[in-house]
């Protein structure tokens, strides 16, 4: 049996090398000239810059692929989570552990009892909204400090529109498991707040995907755009300008849109639905600056007048020489990423200089139109994606977006994959 995988970003090489692992044949198709789709990292005068994650969790699947391909030495560790919230004009940590939660200043001591009254609120409902199930889960203090922003500064996104059911199925899962959302909450509260570290590696993200590739490269093409999946008798054929190619089943990881052309004949009312997914455009400014601040970034309230989502300090994070990355644009604000550069990083720069006071010059200006998933009503439509037998579709639209999931996926697509072989 071979496996034809579309794309050589994170889900499509880990998926490689799972496949290899069980001995399962394949072939990995991608149109860049370079491995690693979103993820992205370089150094522009000097400076190592991230483009896509500027950092990942440690979790296991990213624990194990670490192992298998030597990349310990190259590993850097982010320190405990140290995150902020610029709310009422200063920077005031969000806590993670009960002893943080009893000090921190992003809430009054009325905010923080509201928390205790969780458990007798109703389950979360799929179809209202991830602000108002904060809202009336946690109080309007919890959601509108600290829950509000570091969610929505996650998907550079509006909490105000994104149903539970596309942005909490996690939390839902949760929820049914404990009967409250409290109990876990406190359980790792408990544990110090910790989870798997957060990690980056000497040359920046890009070096997993990078080395995944050195890996496997016997079994990867790039500069091989696929131009549409069609079926055959015995399987499918991946079609190239140059050449096609034969395979038995099939794993789309490539964005909604571009997944939509691929399949446009083969499955062509997923292909419409595929094409209706809204993503959040976003421009990531980054900056170098002098500042003694020890932590992972901050997310900014809503109500701050602050065009900035969030920044994240890779400076302290990563010990990258003065380097912090400024978050614009996202679902509340996408006109502004169409701005010319030397709006956006006059923008970033100035609105940095007042949360940190600190001086700014910009190093670089980049924009993504397809960003970060929304996970808005636009995915309702998923209800309508269905694939023919032996075509698999495997990015953020079929789970989480982090790394860690999209390995985690991956491994479990390669398993089931092997057992058919
Ligand atoms: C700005 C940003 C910040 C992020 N921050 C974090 C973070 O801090 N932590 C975290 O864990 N996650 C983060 N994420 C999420 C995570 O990086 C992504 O969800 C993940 O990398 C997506 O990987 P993927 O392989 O599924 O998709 P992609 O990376 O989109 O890979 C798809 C591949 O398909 C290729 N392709 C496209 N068209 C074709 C074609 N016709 N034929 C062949 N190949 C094609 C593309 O070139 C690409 O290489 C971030 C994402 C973004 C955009």
């Amino acid at each position: 049996m071979t496996v034809g995988i579309v794309g050589a970003g994170i889900t499509g090489l880990a998926l490689a090398h799972h496949l290899d692992k069980g001995e399962v044949e394949y072939v990995v198709l991608e149109a860049d000239d370079e491995p690693g789709g979103v993820i992205r990292s370089g150094r522009v005068n000097g400076y190592l810059l991230e483009w896509g994650p500027q950092r990942l969790r440690r979790t296991n699947p990213v624990d194990e692929l670490i192992t298998d391909l030597g990349l310990d030495d190259e590993v850097i560790e982010a320190g405990d989570t140290k995150l902020f919230v610029y709310a009422n004009g200063a920077l005031r940590r969000a806590p993670f552990s009960i002893e943080e939660f009893g000090h921190t200043d992003l809430l009054s001591w009325r905010g923080k009892l509201d928390v205790l009254k969780e458990p007798q609120t109703a389950p979360a409902e799929p179809d209202e909204t991830a602000a108002k199930l904060f809202t009336r889960k946690f109080g309007e203090e919890v959601y509108e400090n600290l829950l509000g922003p570091l969610f929505g500064g996650t998907y550079g996104s509006e909490p105000e529109r994104m149903p539970v059911e596309h942005a909490l199925s996690g939390v839902m899962k949760l929820e049914q498991k404990y009967g409250s959302l409290l109990e876990p909450a406190l359980k790792r509260a408990m544990a110090g707040g910790t989870s798997a570290p957060a990690i980056s590696f000497e040359e920046g993200v890009q070096t997993l995907p990078e080395t995944l590739y050195d890996a496997h490269a016997e079994n990867v093409r790039l500069e091989t755009p696929v131009t549409e999946v069609r079926e055959t008798e015995d399987g499918y054929v991946l079609e190239t300008d140059a050449e096609e190619f034969a395979v038995n089943e099939v794993v789309v990881t490539t964005p909604a849109a571009v997944s939509a052309d691929l399949l446009a004949t083969l499955a062509p009312t997923a292909a419409s639905a595929l094409e209706r997914l809204n993503y959040n455009p976003l421009a990531l400014v980054h900056l170098r600056a002098d500042c003694d601040r020890d932590g992972f970034g901050y997310q900014v309230r809503n109500d701050e007048g602050l065009d900035t989502l969030g920044v994240s300090w890779n400076a302290s994070m990563f010990g990258r020489d003065g380097v912090y990355t400024v978050f614009l644009g996202g679902m509340r604000n996408p006109e502004l990423v169409e701005e010319d550069d030397e709006t956006l990083g006059s923008i970033a720069a100035t609105e940095f200089e007042k949360v940190m006071d600190a001086e700014a010059d910009v190093l670089n200006v980049a924009r993504l139109r397809r960003g970060f998933p929304a996970y808005d009503t636009s995915w309702d439509a998923l209800d309508e994606v269905r694939m023919p037998e032996g075509v698999h579709l495997a990015t953020n639209y079929t789970a989480r977006m982090g790394v860690p999931s999209r390995i985690r996926e991956a491994r479990q697509l390669a398993e089931s994959l092997a057992n058919r072989a």
